[in-house]
């Protein structure tokens, strides 16, 4: 990241912060409807510490609760979020008791190929290969298998898909994310007890970048609620896209609440677009 960029990324927030909870107080605007994306959790203190804060100002919701909300357009009078994670890594495990101390129920999207193989041990040898080039330290990228996934279901949370393989969706023909949404589609079923969120998709890597508008075409027709990683609020939404805010535990809590308010919307906005309307 440019010297301009980060500085942009951690001072912005701080100013957007202020002023925008001056300008709040004179206008009266929609509330926002959020979604929070998680991944690997290294430092548990940080999730608790973000939680507790975002607790604050924030009425957390469950799935069934935020799906209620898109199915019947309904404009939330509080501001409003859902917590989600993605890939499934392993260590998402030790933040369960974490979410229980707040009674939260989150949404957890998987790779239920790549959870598969892990079930069976063979994803190791397979990221030990060469080609993956093997970077993290193979403990911080484990992932759950199915007797974890049973066990955060039997705990009150839901899973949704993020794809078999996490193949970045907009390189592959229109049939193999068929053939990979059927083999997701399927594992879950068989392995998990069915719950509303296996009609969810998230897109893996989810940037602007991620998706095209022939992907986004399919998924939309084979699941009802189609999760981006792009930045913004979900409050009586149009768009084909939910939006979903990427935070770093590494970040000041100020900098996390002031992305939460929207502080980057207006150029997520503008970069896609394409794919909102
Ligand atoms: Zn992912």
């Amino acid at each position: 990241m440019s010297l301009i960029k980060k500085n942009l990324r951690n001072i912005y927030p701080i100013f957007y912060n202020k002023l925008f909870s001056q300008i709040i107080k004179k206008f009266n605007f929609k509330k926002p409807l959020r979604v929070l994306i998680f991944h690997s959790i290294k430092d548990t203190e940080k999730f608790n510490r973000l939680i507790k804060a975002l607790k604050r100002n924030w009425h957390i919701i469950t799935p069934n609760e935020f799906f209620h909300l898109l199915d019947n357009n309904i404009e939330v009078s509080k501001p409003s979020l859902l917590i989600t994670f993605d890939d499934g890594f392993k260590n998402n495990l030790k933040i369960l008791s974490i979410l229980d101390n707040y009674s939260i129920s989150a949404l957890f999207f998987i790779c239920p190929g790549l959870v598969e193989l892990e079930s069976k041990n063979l994803l190791f040898p397979l990221f030990s290969k060469k080609q993956f080039r093997l970077k993290s330290n193979y403990e911080e990228i484990k992932l759950l298998n199915w007797d974890d996934l049973r066990f955060i279901q039997s705990k009150g949370h839901s899973i949704g898909n993020h794809s078999s393989f996490h193949y970045q969706v907009n390189r592959l023909l229109i049939k193999e994310l068929q053939e990979d949404v059927n083999l997701s589609k399927n594992l879950l079923l068989k392995n998990l007890e069915f719950n509303k969120s296996f009609d969810s998709f998230s897109y893996p890597f989810g940037g602007v970048n991620h998706i095209n508008l022939s992907s986004l075409k399919y998924l939309s027709k084979t699941f009802k609620y189609v999760f981006s990683g792009i930045r913004g609020n979900n409050n009586c939404s149009r768009s084909k896209i939910i939006f979903r805010d990427a935070v770093s535990l590494d970040d000041k809590i100020e900098i996390t609440e002031s992305l939460m308010k929207g502080c980057f919307d207006i150029y997520y906005i503008i970069k896609s677009i394409k794919l909102i309307f």
